[in-house]
């Protein structure tokens, strides 16, 4: 039992070595991933109700020369903690804004009014956020499509004062604000009304067992409500069914985003799709 008890702890130190070396090794790759053009902007659509493209989300993919399409979920908070997140994140904001100004070159249908981009928390809490984001945001051209920051209900409970400040003023300048993963933090309703709000994004996980749970669906019914009294539009995040986009229907959703219409595609692929759905 004693042998067992140390084998046992021995595999935990190793697994925690393990951990260790992966994280570092991801931490080193990404250092290179800019400069070595290995980071993509991948898009997935936001539909209306008649399932036309009106928006899309910007999803950031690591094309890794051995380990293939690394998803987000495998660096960003590795990139989060050791403070790299900004570099991706400007990187981010600098490509969406290219590929922009080339799409409004090409042609935009006018049905297409927003693209959404994820801001991590540690990176809009830095004192030089709005002065950096304000840089990059010279290079777009003048256009009808918005630019919208994805942000958490974490960010706010924290640093409420700082990051409605931040807001307002990139506001000023053209950016809009969407709540993502709304429902999951512990959020005040009275900081909905108390800033600079587009869109509430209802978390996927209250989507997906709407069919089986009526808690889950009465979430969302005061989530709609609410939203709805405070002059929010609401997108529903994680639609897989036709029976949950019927559920939503009927609750007056206007904006649909889920593996059910499209799952994400390669900027290129996305825009194919975007101008085809135009009849183009
Ligand atoms: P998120 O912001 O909640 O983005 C939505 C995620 O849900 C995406 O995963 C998307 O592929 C996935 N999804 C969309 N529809 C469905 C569906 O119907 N079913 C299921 N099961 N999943 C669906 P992805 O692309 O792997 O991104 C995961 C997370 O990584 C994102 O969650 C976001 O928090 C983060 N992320 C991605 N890009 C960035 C970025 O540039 N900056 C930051 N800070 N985070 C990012
Ligand atoms: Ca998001
Ligand atoms: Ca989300
Ligand atoms: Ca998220």
């Amino acid at each position: 039992v004693k042998d067992a008890g140390r084998n046992g702890y021995q595999f935990y130190d190793e697994s925690m070595q393990k951990e260790a070396k992966a994280r570092w090794e991801i931490e080193a790759g990404l250092h290179r991933a800019v400069a070595l053009n290995q980071l993509q902007i991948w898009l997935q659509p936001q539909v209306n109700s008649q399932h036309k493209i009106t928006g899309a989300e910007v999803l950031l993919r690591w094309q890794h020369p051995q380990k293939g399409l690394v998803p987000p979920m495998e660096f960003i908070s590795v990139a989060e903690e050791s403070g790299q997140i900004n570099a991706l994140e400007e990187w981010v904001l600098t490509a969406t804004i290219e590929l922009l100004n080339t799409w409004q070159k090409q042609g935009l249908p006018s049905s297409f009014k927003r693209l959404s981009i994820n801001i991590s928390p540690a990176h809009f809490m830095q004192a030089d956020f709005v002065e950096r984001m304000l840089q990059i945001l010279k290079k777009r051209h003048p256009g009808a499509v918005q630019i919208e920051f994805e942000i958490t209900e974490s960010l706010l409970i924290h640093n409420f004062i700082n990051a409605s400040k931040t807001m307002n003023t990139l506001q000023e300048h053209g950016i809009s604000f969407a709540i993502d993963d709304f429902g999951t933090g512990y959020s005040s309703l009275r900081y909905l009304t108390q800033l600079p709000l587009d869109i509430l994004k209802i978390d996927r996980s209250f989507i997906q067992q709407m069919e089986h749970s009526e808690s889950d669906a009465a979430i969302v019914d005061v989530i709609m409500t609410t939203a709805n009294k405070l002059g929010l539009a609401v997108i529903a995040e994680g639609v897989e069914t036709h029976a949950q986009e019927q559920l939503l229907a009927e609750r007056d959703c206007q904006l649909y985003q889920g593996f059910y219409f499209s799952k994400p595609q390669f900027h290129e692929q996305f825009y194919q799709l975007l101008i085809g759905q135009d009849g183009h």
